[in-house]
């Protein structure tokens, strides 16, 4: 079901200053930053070899990003696995009793499908499924 870690997400305070780092001292290159409004949040997405580092900086105080950084503080906040069938992932963990966030797919940045698990049943990582084109 799991093909590779797709991407690691990252919640940052401030976008800029997180992107001058990766890309002026580690030299990475972003793609690029998109809003997605459901989840008022702004990301960018880091490629680095056959995965990449999604950065995450809320757009609103209430959003779950700023939520999260309140809680716990900058850093990983989750990790996304690609699957190829995101639906038939989703049936297949629901039948074996674990529990989600997402029954069903959201749409996440760059027109990709994801899904939340929850971290009670993930031994406290918070995992997105993610099946992308
Ligand atoms: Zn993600």
């Amino acid at each position: 079901m799991i093909k590779k870690i797709d991407h690691i997400g990252i919640a940052v305070k401030d976008m800029d200053a997180a992107l001058k780092f990766y890309e002026d001292v580690l030299g990475m290159k972003a793609e690029g930053t998109e809003v997605v409004e459901e989840q008022k949040v702004k990301t960018a997405f880091i490629p680095t070899g056959e995965s990449e580092v999604e950065l995450l900086e809320s757009t609103s105080p209430d959003g779950p990003i700023a939520k999260y950084i309140e809680k716990k503080g900058e850093g990983i906040q989750h990790i996304a696995y690609r699957v190829d069938d995101i639906e038939k992932a989703l049936e297949e963990l629901k039948a074996k009793g674990v529990k989600l966030i997402d029954e069903k797919p959201r749409r996440g940045a760059g027109g990709a499908k994801i899904a939340f698990l929850h971290p009670k049943a993930t031994f406290g990582t918070l995992v997105e499924l993610c099946e992308r084109d």
